[in-house]
């Protein structure tokens, strides 16, 4: 097992493209497929994805089930609920620290030692960048510590700026 810091890896691009043991997909709590990521993923699986999700029946806020990855390069998708942000009071920070902890229980629960995420609950669903970065990283790294069978976590972002606060994000690990 390598240093935490090793463990963790920031990515800019498209996270259909990663060849990871699974990818986690921001979806809604249909599962049925959506904009933003949720609706590249899908579209980069195939018909075949959705139809698994239909026998699913849906997924709560802040949990996550897990799919076969199809077309994907990813051998497996792990659909989890981000919180929609209403200001902060409604509990969305645990709820989106529990949607990381949940998809990493999951692959963990599938052998799986490679893991990506996007950043869930940072687009449509309105959470502010900085504190939905924050909490990804503190809540990946307490499972990193705990759990040396996960290699490695991906943050995978679109753009730059989500980089940026992902970099800051695990420089400040330790110092809080
Ligand atoms: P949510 O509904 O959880 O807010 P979105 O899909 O709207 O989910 O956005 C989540 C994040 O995923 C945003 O930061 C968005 O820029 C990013 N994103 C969108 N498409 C992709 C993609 N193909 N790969 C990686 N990240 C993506």
């Amino acid at each position: 097992m390598g240093a935490l810091g090793d463990r963790i890896r920031i990515h800019t691009g498209d996270i259909t493209k990663l060849a990871v043991d699974a990818i986690v997909n921001a979806a809604n709590s249909s599962l049925l497929g959506g904009g933003g990521v949720d609706g590249a993923i899908h579209r980069a699986a195939g018909p075949e994805l959705v139809a698994e999700c239909r026998m699913l029946h849906g997924c709560k806020t802040g949990d996550a089930k897990l799919t076969k990855g199809y077309r994907l390069p990813a051998r497996y998708v792990i659909h989890t609920v981000g919180p929609v942000w209403q200001g902060g009071g409604k509990g969305e920070a645990e709820l989106l620290a529990s949607c990381y902890r949940r998809s990493l229980e999951i692959a963990l629960g599938h052998n799986c030692r490679t893991v990506a995420f996007p950043a869930i609950s940072t687009g449509i669903y309105r959470f502010p960048k900085d504190k939905a970065t924050g909490i990804a990283v503190d809540t990946v790294t307490d499972f990193l510590q705990q759990d040396p069978l996960l290699e490695t976590v991906t943050f995978c972002c679109f753009d730059e700026q989500v980089a940026e606060l992902y970099r800051h994000a695990v420089a400040v690990l330790g110092e809080g």
